[in-house]
């Protein structure tokens, strides 16, 4: 067992917290806060145990630069106001006057450090950087699960000088992603849906003994329709794409686990919302056509298969979703998904703003932070982040 806050002893401490607050951002203005939400259990337990909060996040790609664009500055004003009480902010993440900022620190104090990245030892997992991270706290909580797929400074190597536990949103994501993967109450669906079958292939490689129904769209199906013989005409297709399909069919049935692919699609003869468009069985796909969205026989399958389950697992749209006219594919999934009597896990940027769109979003038992990191998670892989925590 990883250690959590809960088991660690805070109070009056000084505690390093990691969390992502790598907000989408327009002209210094931040335009969603929700990952900064996201922080604010942990920041809030940290504050009334009287600890001394040292906030460290990455923003942007810098690569070691310092970039006006990508300071953490609004973050830490945003906070503030979010928390109604003072966030001191540092220009730096290491150095004497982040010692300096650290030491008037009294308990209950918040102090946010600048862009980790501004240094290149922090995506590099250098030690040294590691160790002075780490000299600034006694303590330190991951609460960043979006990185915990990276081997980073500040995320892994800072584990080896101080002990480190998972924060409470950490904590969620592991408890959720865990038990839905691991002892999810049956019967279990996976959708799995994107551009591109190679992306994706180990996740429903993982999936597939553990699952009872495995459910694919969006561009990656292409695959798969080929790899019955259909024509897909100038559809989004890789050569070897239709190998890995076939293989994963076989992997299905080895593994006794029901695989439905698209048996129609919204066909168009342009990659464009105002395409020429019809719905044809994938049978009758003709050149110069492309498959944009699942059709509605194939909405009606999978919804039917979604309403019996009782754990859900979602990563990756239908179709091309940010166009509307390939849409309904992935919003009727969002319907399914939230309006299923399940345990349900959405993952993945784009699923999750089809589900935010669709005004589903409160339905939805967890919605995860990380797509990198949940889709790691469901491939089975141990997270660097979360295999530094210490053991309790
Ligand atoms: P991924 O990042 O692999 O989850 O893929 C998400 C992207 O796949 C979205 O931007 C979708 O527009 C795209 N996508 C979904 N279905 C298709 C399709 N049939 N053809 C081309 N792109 C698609």
């Amino acid at each position: 067992m990883k250690q959590t806050i809960l088991d660690m002893n805070i109070d009056n401490k000084r505690v390093f917290v990691r969390v992502d607050f790598n907000v989408p951002m327009k002209d210094g203005v931040i335009t969603d806060d929700t990952r900064i939400r996201g922080a604010l259990e942990t920041i809030q337990y940290l504050v009334d145990h009287n600890a001394k909060v040292i906030l460290a996040s990455h923003f942007g790609r810098p690569k070691g630069e310092r970039k006006a664009d990508m300071t953490l500055a609004p973050c830490a004003e945003h906070l503030s106001k979010l928390l109604n009480k003072p966030v001191a902010f540092v220009d730096d993440c290491i150095g004497d006057t982040v010692t300096a900022a650290v030491e008037k620190l009294q308990g209950g104090d918040i102090l946010m450090l600048e862009n980790l990245r501004y240094h290149n030892e922090e995506t590099k997992n250098d030690p040294d950087f590691a160790k002075a991270l780490a000299s600034l706290a006694e303590v330190a909580i991951n609460d960043a699960f979006g990185v915990s797929h990276r081997n980073a400074a500040s995320v892994v190597g800072i584990a080896d000088y101080i002990p480190m536990g998972a924060g409470f949103l950490l904590k969620k994501e592991i408890e959720a992603l865990g038990a839905a993967v691991n002892h999810p109450k049956k019967p279990v669906a996976a959708i799995i849906g994107g551009a591109k079958v190679t992306d994706k292939i180990s996740v429903i490689s993982n999936l597939l003994p553990k699952v009872d129904v495995m459910i694919i769209g969006g561009g990656m199906a292409n695959a798969f329709i080929k790899a019955q013989g259909c024509n897909i005409g100038s559809s989004l297709f890789e050569p070897g794409q239709e190998q890995i399909a076939t293989d994963l069919v076989m992997e299905a049935r080895v593994a006794g686990t029901r695989l439905l692919t698209p048996i129609d699609a919204v066909v168009a003869d342009a990659f464009s919302n105002d395409a020429n468009t019809k719905i044809v069985d994938v049978e009758h796909i003709e050149d110069g056509w492309m498959v944009l969205d699942i059709g509605p026989k194939t909405r009606e399958l999978y919804i039917d298969a979604l309403a019996k389950m009782k754990t859900i697992i979602w990563n990756g749209p239908m179709g091309v979703f940010e166009m509307d006219s390939f849409a309904a594919g992935t919003n009727a999934v969002a319907e399914a998904v939230a309006n299923a009597d399940a345990m349900t896990i959405v993952g993945g940027g784009d699923s999750v703003a089809a589900i935010e769109k669709s005004g589903l979003a409160d339905k939805i038992s967890h919605i995860s932070t990380g797509g990198g990191a949940s889709l790691e998670f469901l491939e089975g892989k141990i997270l660097p982040g979360i295999a530094a925590l210490t053991e309790a």
